[in-house]
């Protein structure tokens, strides 16, 4: 299985993507709003067809990239019903099975920090996503949002106490760095209902944690009762081109539309002069400022059209991106895979 864990500094928040090594089909569980970007471009890169993204709970300090992902990808939004939110394809209910490719996921309910608490049991895997209701060394609060000491403490002990010592435990957040955990470790070590506490020793724990109200409330909990749906207009991408930003976050350009559209963009060349005279030779039209004197030379780089960056492979003019941007250059891409590509291609 394709599986990577990724972390929203923000929020503390880990979204998860899980995807099937064969069919491609795969599943983002608590994407981050403000990572849309990042989440999608990993999703292109390794080939994921998404199929699902998968709330565990309606988030208070995050505000969901689930309506985003449907809009750009297609994939189908799953959340409890138990909010009553809106924009929900698969109101995931306890005992419920989700499929990407050849694997399945086991719903259980596991409320107490939210009435529609879910955790994910991904079946064979021994890995589970809990969510809020269970984190490393702690347990989601219980102070709002109708949750409830005692319901939550059931959740824990019945619902993922229940699994395998091995299985491995995945949080939604983390404030100390930790990333997993198991359950055997949770049952022993966590000091709210690991060792041999009871239901009191749980909800007195939980009843005087004396945390602050959650800065995001107001924000994120309205914004989450919609999916994510964002209430006024999307965050326009580059009107110039077909920009795409990769998971590296260099914004890139294919040949095929450059060599289209060359009287729209200034082409900067960013090798040698001895590159740029040699075997591979220049796309004609291109100014030369090498990559080591950009810096002092971007003000030579007219701004009136948007600007693309070549060099022999991709890498150096994706560096120079950067350094055009930290140098006041809004509309700016990396001609994918550089003189290599556009050579291979047979471009002009
Ligand atoms: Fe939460």
């Amino acid at each position: 299985m394709i599986f990577r864990q990724l972390f929203d500094a923000a929020s503390s928040t880990y979204t998860y993507l899980l995807a099937d090594e064969k069919t491609h089909e795969g599943v983002l569980v608590d994407p981050v709003f403000e990572q849309h970007a990042r989440d999608t471009a990993l999703v292109r890169e390794l080939g994921v067809k998404l199929v699902m993204t998968i709330d565990t709970h309606c988030h208070a300090d995050h505000v969901t990239g689930a309506w985003l992902m449907k809009h750009d990808l297609g994939s189908r939004i799953a959340l409890s019903p138990a909010y009553g939110a809106s924009n929900i394809d698969i109101g995931m209910q306890h005992g419920d099975e989700l499929r990407f490719g050849d694997h399945v996921i086991d719903v259980r309910a596991t409320p107490g920090h939210t009435s529609g608490c879910t955790s994910l049991v991904v079946r064979d895997h021994e890995m589970v996503f809990t969510g809020d209701a269970l984190l490393v060394r702690g347990a989601g609060r219980t102070d709002f949002q109708s949750g409830d000491p005692e319901v939550l403490y059931y959740s824990i002990t019945e619902q993922l106490f229940s699994l395998g010592d091995e299985t491995i435990v995945y949080p939604a957040h983390d404030y100390e760095g930790r990333t997993s955990t198991t359950i055997g470790e949770e049952r022993r070590f966590n000091p709210r209902i690991g060792g041999k506490a009871r239901v009191e020793d749980f909800v007195g724990y939980m009843q005087n944690l004396g945390l602050p109200h959650p800065k995001q409330l107001a924000i994120a909990l309205p914004a989450n009762m919609r999916a994510g749906e964002p209430e006024g207009a999307l965050p326009k991408p580059p009107d110039w081109g077909p920009v795409v930003t990769t998971y590296a976050g260099i914004s890139e350009i294919a040949p095929e539309w450059v060599a289209r559209h060359r009287d729209k963009v200034t082409l900067l060349d960013v090798r040698s002069a001895p590159e740029w005279s040699g075997e591979l030779g220049h796309i004609d039209g291109s100014i030369l400022v090498p990559l080591d004197e950009l810096r002092a030379r971007a003000a030579e780089v007219a701004k009136d059209k948007p600007v693309v960056v070549t060099c022999q492979t991709g890498k150096r003019s994706a560096m120079a991106t950067v350094i055009l941007r930290k140098a006041g250059f809004d509309r700016v891409a990396n001609l994918a895979g550089g003189m290599v590509r556009w050579r291979e291609l047979g471009l002009p």
